[in-house]
């Protein structure tokens, strides 16, 4: 089974580049974003108590994370393989997806890691506003505050797949295309 983490800060380019992954290594994609979205649209509980975290740019709680994707896990029995995209976000969620997939014994191959300066991120979130109907990309302080996030909190969880000699990283700048081609290089070699 390949199952990658996809990994890099807000607005590095994850969901455009998970899609194309998905779409030619024929995966499952499990965006946490993604899945907190889709609560809050259809105003579960679970949105609900997602929404507040996710507006002002902070983590929801690991317990919650961990729980939502497992049940997406369990609920998709016919994947080859899953693409992680922005989980796991703290060294505590690697650590219980590691737990969780040992259980079914399907380890991370690798994590992807995407490059991109602070300055670029900024630029794209905030040109990704204008369609993309999210209050956190909307102001520039709720941007600064998911970067600061990520560094502090996010980080690390490279490190905790660098250990595990599973780490690789690409510069995410340039064309989709290019960078797709550079993401497949290393798929490629797994
Ligand atoms: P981004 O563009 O910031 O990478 P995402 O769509 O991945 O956005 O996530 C949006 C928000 O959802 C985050 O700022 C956070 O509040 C919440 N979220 C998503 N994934 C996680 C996670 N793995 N752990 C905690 N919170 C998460």
């Amino acid at each position: 089974m390949l199952n990658i983490v996809l990994f890099g800060p807000p607005g590095a380019g994850k969901g455009t580049q998970s899609e194309k992954i998905l779409k030619k290594y024929h995966l499952t994609h499990i965006s946490t974003g993604d899945l907190f979205r889709l609560h809050k649209q259809e105003n579960t509980e679970l949105g609900q108590l997602a929404q507040k975290y996710m507006d002002e740019g902070n983590l929801v709680p690991d317990e919650v994370v961990i729980r939502m994707v497992e049940a997406k896990i369990n609920s998709s029995q016919e994947a080859k393989g899953f693409i992680f995209d922005g989980f796991p976000r703290t060294v505590g969620q690697a650590a219980a997806l590691d737990e969780m997939l040992a259980k079914k014994n399907i380890p991370i191959k690798a994590m992807i890691a995407l490059d991109v300066e602070e300055e670029e991120l900024k630029k794209r979130i905030l040109n990704r506003a204008k369609t993309s109907g999210r209050v956190d990309d909307q102001d520039e302080e709720k941007i600064n505050n998911r970067i600061r996030v990520y560094r502090e909190e996010t980080l690390p969880v490279a490190d905790y797949y660098r250990q595990q000699g599973k780490f690789h990283d690409i510069h995410g700048i340039g064309t989709i295309d290019g960078i797709f081609d550079k993401i497949c290089e290393v798929i490629d070699q797994l």
